[in-house]
């Protein structure tokens, strides 16, 4: 083919590939726009996750008439002037760009009317040509509405997600705007249903509580800081909230940074919010956290990426140290007053409590335990000691849990094993015909409850209690649209939810091999396993909640353990199908045989 310079409509419809990815890049577009108008109440509607329709009303300036046809106009726009202002952006658009990528692709009508004008303007786009273009009444301020979004760029179309991730990216973009516009007040509506509100009071504590859900949000930390730039006549300032070191998650994507009020996307910043947890959060598990950075425009480039997502500092490293010392210094003062102050575990209502993940069982409280005395309020079981502890005991604690109860006896996979000891309160030593073994007690507690509650599921009969008072937890709204969606598969595990607000669920009962945890704490613990199932062929959703729950349930290592209780482990794995490896693929056992043991004795061949 000879060269030629491609037509107008198709340049259009290359750069919105650029600038629209996907419906939640529309619904971004438009918001900003509204904002950069002065909006103080921007409504955001949204039917068949974006491609049936997105409209967006602002309250802000308004389009002049004259002006209206123009906007639509490729490198159209009015908050730009020369390419030095490039370095001094003060606003959220400027590339001038996205109403005439949008209207490429779509069938577009804009109602607006600029505040110092008497007449509004109506104006129609089918595929980017326009169809009319009329005065009409209006109140001051913008809607427009996006029909049949990618009609005319079908491979496009056939790449967008399922419904259910569209819906999650536009409720995470809007949230993310609420976030960083606080005093501006946002609505989402999907399918004819308020999902989202903000208040536009100015509170960032409020928006925050609105988008990651009370429970979490109780678990935060207020930062803010100011520090001098080295090499330039300003400062940055950082602020907003981050997790205690008690609450984690297992990826980043609750993460939120902003920067002069744009959300962005900075893999280098999101480290340095990690960093500063180092050491005080498990590996692979990820804090929370909204913070907020201004600095002087001059010292950011925002014009990196198309969609704006991507910011570069003219002095990354600074931005890189003041983020990570203004959360390091947060997260260890209130390390320190707990320690001196020691509220111990916080009671639900506060949440206060200085929690880490997994933690290891008070000292105390097994000691009472062990003495007879029984910590755990009347009608909650006792059942991580009391499970193992059943077999050799029969008459044992008659409100154990029947695990295994009325269970036929399964063949055995292990050789009969004879319990020795424990060593380091964390491995069980055991003898057998074929040497020594060690076999370290979470894992394998892990596996014992894990094979009973998959026979439970399998056969419908998983063991469910309720928790004593009901209790409601308050979730972000993506999240409680997840539960939502999975609330027969997390009845089927024995998590009984009832919706009760908009994101706020009853727990009336849960697992009864976790009756006696922090019910809200458990149900949050499960939330990323109900994320759909990525890959095929992965384990779906009950599976990975029935791995967690047996996780949790598990004696951990650091637990002292009666001998009997230590026979009750090894009893029930000897008849695991599986007793080599927990849920997660580890190791239970160790084994040293006879052999083995003569061997590095120096005992083999001798007489
Ligand atoms: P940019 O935002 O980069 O300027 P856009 O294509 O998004 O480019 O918008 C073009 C112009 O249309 C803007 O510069 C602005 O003047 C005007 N405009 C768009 N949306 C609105 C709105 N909601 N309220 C007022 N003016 C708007
Ligand atoms: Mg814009």
């Amino acid at each position: 083919m000879a060269i030629e310079i491609l037509a107008e409509p198709v340049i259009a419809k290359i750069a919105a590939g650029e600038v629209v990815e996907r419906p939640a890049s529309v619904v971004k577009e438009l918001v900003e726009n509204a904002l950069d108008a002065g909006a103080r109440t921007i409504q955001v509607e949204v039917q068949d996750g974006g491609r049936r329709l997105i409209r967006i009303s602002d309250d802000g300036s308004g389009i002049a008439a004259h002006e209206v046809r123009l906007a639509f106009a490729r490198h159209a726009t009015s908050k730009l002037r020369s390419a030095d202002d490039l370095y001094q952006i003060r606003t959220l658009g400027f590339r001038g760009e996205a109403l005439a990528s949008i209207a490429a692709v779509s069938r577009v009508m804009l109602v607006t009317r600029h505040v110092d004008e008497q007449m509004g303007t109506q104006i129609k786009l089918d595929g980017g040509v326009i169809l009319h273009e009329k005065p009409i009444g209006a109140p001051s301020g913008t809607v427009i509405t996006i029909e049949n979004l990618f009609f005319n760029t079908p491979a496009r179309l056939k790449f967008l997600k399922a419904d259910d991730t569209e819906k999650r990216n536009i409720g995470n973009t809007v949230m993310r705007y609420a976030l960083a516009y606080p005093q501006v007040r946002f609505i989402l509506l999907q399918d004819g249903r308020e999902l989202f509100r903000s208040s536009g009071g100015g509170h960032l504590a409020d928006v925050a509580v609105k988008v990651l859900g009370l429970d979490v949000f109780r678990q935060m930390i207020e930062v803010t800081e100011e520090e001098a730039l080295p090499n330039i006549n300003g400062s940055i300032r950082v602020y907003g909230y981050v997790s205690e070191p008690g609450l984690s998650r297992k990826d980043r994507s609750r993460i939120l940074l902003f920067v002069n009020g744009r959300s962005i996307q900075d893999n280098g910043l999101t480290y340095a919010v990690t960093q500063a947890y180092h050491t005080l959060l498990m590996k692979g598990r990820h804090p929370v956290a909204v913070l907020l950075l201004d600095v002087p425009p001059e010292f950011v480039d925002v014009n990196v990426h198309p969609t704006k997502a991507e910011v570069r500092f003219q002095d990354g490293n600074a931005v890189f140290v003041a983020v990570q010392r203004t959360v390091r210094q947060a997260v260890i003062n209130l390390a320190q007053t707990r320690q001196v102050h020691g509220t111990g575990r916080g009671s639900s209502e506060t949440n206060s409590g200085w929690r880490m993940p997994y933690a290891v069982e008070p000292e105390d409280r097994y000691i009472q335990r062990e003495l007879g005395l029984e910590l755990d309020s009347p009608g909650q079981y006792p059942l991580q000691r009391a499970a193992p502890a059943r077999q050799p005991e029969p008459e044992a604690d008659p409100t154990a849990i029947p695990v295994g109860a009325g269970r036929p006896q399964k063949p055995r996979t292990l050789p009969m094993l004879r319990v020795i000891g424990q060593v380091g309160a964390a491995y069980i030593v055991a003898e057998g015909p074929a040497g020594l073994y060690l076999i370290d007690q979470h894992a394998a507690h892990e596996r014992i409850m894990y094979e009973q509650f998959m026979a439970d599921y399998a056969r419908q009969g998983v063991i469910s209690q309720r928790t004593l008072e009901a209790q409601t937890i308050d979730l972000a709204p993506d999240e409680a649209r997840l539960v939502e969606m999975r609330l027969d598969a997390l009845a089927a595990v024995g998590f009984i939810l009832e919706t009760f607000g908009a994101n706020t669920f009853l727990i009336r009962a849960l697992p009864a091999l976790l009756a006696d945890q922090d019910p809200a704490e458990v149900v949050m613990s499960i939330l990323p396993d109900l994320e759909a199932d990525k890959t095929p062929g992965q384990v779906n959703a009950e599976a990975r909640i029935i791995m967690r729950v047996c996780k949790r349930a598990a004696v951990k290592a650091g637990q002292i353990l009666s001998l009997a209780e230590m026979q009750g482990i090894i009893h029930q794995l000897e008849r695991c199908d599986a007793p080599h490896t927990c849920p997660h693929g580890r190791p239970t056992m160790l084994h040293i045989s006879g052999d083995q043991l003569a061997r590095e004795f120096g005992r083999l061949g001798a007489e």
